[in-house]
């Protein structure tokens, strides 16, 4: 979409650290991380949050977490743990409305989250 940041990352026209993709999804390094790992998970289709989600996109949904497990092994925090978090509108402090998952590890991560 037109002006998305996300979309501009996954099109190349502006710059990210992608670590993984392919024809449905795009994975690349938060540009503030708030974790020793924290990667940001989007499938390439401009979805605004997760209340639009349909079957449609069953697949991409499923290929956003094998990247997930991909990357967790690959730094080495599958079995120390980790968290996938997909934040929805204001008072879950969605900042960017082109669907997104954390991958957030390489630390204790608290729980409830603040
Ligand atoms: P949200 O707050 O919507 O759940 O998460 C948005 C995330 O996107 C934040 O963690 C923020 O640091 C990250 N972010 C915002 N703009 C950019 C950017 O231009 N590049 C990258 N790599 N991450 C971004
Ligand atoms: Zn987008």
């Amino acid at each position: 979409m037109v002006g998305c940041i996300f979309c501009k990352i996954a099109g190349k026209q502006i710059p990210g650290k992608i670590v993984y993709e392919d024809e449905l999804v795009v994975a690349f390094e938060d540009v503030e991380p708030k974790a020793p790992v924290h990667i940001l998970i989007i499938p390439r289709e401009h979805i605004p949050t997760v209340l639009e989600l349909t079957p449609a996109h069953k697949e991409a949904l499923f290929r956003m977490h094998e990247a997930a497990i991909k990357i967790a092994k690959e730094r080495n925090i599958d079995s120390r743990g980790f968290r996938l978090v997909m934040n929805t509108n204001a008072e879950a402090g969605q900042s960017v409305f082109h669907i997104h998952m954390h991958l957030l590890g390489g630390r204790h991560l608290s729980w409830p989250p603040g």
